[in-house]
This record gives C-alpha cells, structure tokens and sequence, in this order.
C-alpha cells in the first residue's frame, strides 16, 4: 500500500504559510495539490466585494453521488501578536516535547490536517473511492476568510456550490471544539443572536414645566424592567433559556433642567431553537406593545444579524461521530450548544452539521500548540468517521 502523509507532516506545510487573514499565502495550494493527487476535483474559486480583500477559496469533491460528507473549515488565521514573545516561530511548524507550535495549530489548520490525513489515508484503503461500489463523496469545503470579516467566504463559497448542484448530506467543521481533552465535546449547535435599540420617545421640555413635556426616561425604566422580567422560554432539549440582556441606556443629555426628548436603551439576545429571528422579533415587538399601552410612545430598531439559531438534533450522525469519538478516547463527548458563533451557522442552511476538532484551549494565544497524539488521535477519529459513513 502507499504510504500517504501525516496530519503532522500537513500540519506543519500549512503552519509554514503565513496566511494571516485575508492573505493565503500557499495554503490553499497545499491542500489542492494533496488532493488533486488522490482523484479529487478541485475547484479555486476567488470572491471580491467591494472595499474588502479578494479572497481566494477552495472546493475539492471525489466521487459524484450521495451520501455525501463534506469536512468544512478555514485556513486562515488571525496575527500572531508579538513575534518575540512566541517560544517556538509562530510560522515555523517547529515541535517540541511532543507539541506543534504555531499559529494556527488548532484553530484551525491542524484540524483540517487530519481531516485530510484521514480522507487520503480511508481512499488508499478502498481503491480510491469513498465505497468500494463506486458510490458516495467526500469533499472540502474550505475558505480562507473567516478570522475577519467573512463577506468573501463560506456564505459565497456554499451559494457557488448550491448554484453547480451541489447537495451535501452532512457536514464536520474541524473547529476546535473541545474543552479540556479531545473527544469531550462536539458542537451540535449554536444560539442565534440578535441585538436592538429600544428607542422611546417624548417630548423635550423644561423640568419646571413637566405638564408641557413627556419624559421618556421613567417611561424607558418601566419597559426595561417588563422586557426583563418575563422570560422569552424555559429552555429546550438542546438549548439553555434564551437571554435578553439590555447593554446600556442612553439619554445623552447633558443639563439637570431640560426633560429629554428621546432615551434609548441597547441589547442583545441569545436565542435558543424555540424562536426563529422572525419570530422572536415579533415576540418581543408584542410585548413591547403591551407593556407601552396606549400612552408610552417607543419601538424598537433591530439590528441586522446573521447569526440564526441552528441545532443538528442528536441522532444518526451525531451517534456516528460519538461512536468513533468513544472508540479512539474512551471519552462520551457531551453534544453542547454553548459559546459564540461560527461558520456552521451558514452550513446548516444545507445539510446537518456538526463542529469536532482538536482543544480549542490556545487558540487565538501566544504558543498556540497542539499535542501531536492529538492529530493522531483526531486523524483516527475522522477516519473512524468516514468508515462508519459509508459502511
Ligand atoms: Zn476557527
């Protein structure tokens, strides 16, 4: 049998670009060459939008029909920070004492490493084909814009795949998911997120003359305190409650005689899967009304978001991964939907998906690293993965 690389060994050729969002410098060029090489088609396809970088994307498939897995990721990186200060170059892909060093380790080029490791290493099993029938695909989906902006990324790079036919049947982001050890967590989804303006209005005047003014700033206190004390939900199967937590109350007004004419109140809501942005908006919109009754004068400016609520339900996937999880780590992962954002947000538009990747302890850090039987450990579980996938 051939022998085919190390995540390691791509680990390190990736961690030696420094691709410092938005530059690629020779990432992506990594990946099409390994995969190209195992029969995989490859797609480079670059997006530009105006007053942002042109950003270079890829998109690799072998085989052409379901079921199809998709392992989804991004091969930029945020700046290292003080050069100095990192005990082995942030771009040098240097190991030590058994740990990777660079930026990048595990957010997220070190995760991408063993996906590929893993995919090339099942395909030389199986004659070169995700199942022996000649049926099934695996393919990448990675960008290299999701540390900063994000405009010419993941959401094009899905709308060009959806507008040539693709369909993807499930999706793995190689995110760094775990919190301690991996095989702890996988992201199974995220809480939606959306902020507003409560804006209430009245009318300007002198204090000594409250009868020809309206105030609004008692008015603003009373709907806080309503918005506040009724909760949006007690929780779901998946999901903690969801949260609306007022961020500041502005007047801007800077006399001790003047009754101000506007207030305005900021928040922000984390949103569980009870609600959709929709319908949330016109949940709080309602009991804002009520709480105004006919006398107070106030609505609210939502802001634009992105960021919907998205679960993959626990079930056969979220079992397939577990179980490769449990037979490489002896470790349960804990199917959780807590932190911040992602780009599987926008997958799960497509398909179903999922985050699992390395410990996500020191991304973003000086000394980002990574225990090299980490990659080996991930490689076997994405391998374990695609064995169970196509069986
Ligand atoms: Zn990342």
């Amino acid at each position: 049998m051939i022998s085919t690389p190390t995540a390691l060994s791509i680990a390190q050729e990736l961690l030696r670009c420094p691709s410092v969002t938005p530059a690629d410098a020779g990432a992506l060029g990594v990946l099409e060459t390994l995969l190209k090489a195992a029969g995989f088609e490859v797609h480079r396809v670059t997006f530009s939008e105006v007053g942002t970088a042109d950003i270079d994307n890829l998109y690799a498939r072998i085989g052409t029909s379901a079921p199809h897995i998709c392992f989804a990721g991004h091969t930029d990186v945020v700046p290292p920070g003080d050069d100095g200060a990192w005990t082995h170059g942030a771009f040098d892909g240097e190991v030590a004492d058994g740990l990777l060093y660079g930026r990048g380790a595990v957010d997220m080029k070190g995760g991408i490493a063993c996906a590929v490791a893993a995919t090339l290493d099942y395909l030389a099993a199986n004659g070169g084909q995700p199942q022996q029938s000649g049926k099934g695909s695996i393919s990448f989906l990675i960008t290299g814009d999701e540390e900063d902006v994000a405009v010419n990324g993941t959401v094009k790079l899905l709308q060009w795949a959806a507008e040539r036919g693709e369909q993807f049947d499930h999706c793995i982001v190689g995110e760094p998911s775990n919190v301690e050890a991996i095989g702890d967590t996988i992201k199974i989804g995220r809480r939606g997120s959306q902020s507003g303006v409560l804006i209430v209005d009245g009318t300007q005047g002198h204090v000594a003359y409250p009868h020809r003014a309206a105030n609004p700033v008692p008015d603003i206190a009373r709907l806080i305190t309503a918005l506040n004390d009724e909760p949006l939900d007690a929780g779901s199967a998946q999901f903690q409650p969801s949260n609306l937590e007022f961020t500041s109350v502005d007047v801007g007004n800077p006399a001790t005689n003047v009754i101000p004419a506007q207030a305005r109140a900021k928040f922000n809501i984390r949103f569980n899967d009870h609600h959709t942005q929709e319908t949330l908006r016109a949940l709080v919109d309602q009991r804002l009304a009520a709480a105004c009754g006919n006398r107070i004068r106030a609505r609210i400016e939502w802001l634009p978001s992105n960021a919907d609520v998205f679960v993959t339900k626990p079930g056969a996937f979220t079992d397939l991964v577990s179980a490769s999880i449990a037979e490489v780590t002896g470790r349960t992962p804990d199917l959780n939907t807590g932190g911040g954002t992602s780009d599987a947000r926008f997958i799960a538009k497509y398909c179903p998906v999922v985050e699992f990747g390395l410990v996500g302890q020191t991304m973003h850090q000086i000394d980002e690293r990574t225990p090299v039987s980490d990659l080996d450990k991930l490689t076997a579980i994405y391998r374990g993965v695609l064995e169970r996938y196509f069986a």
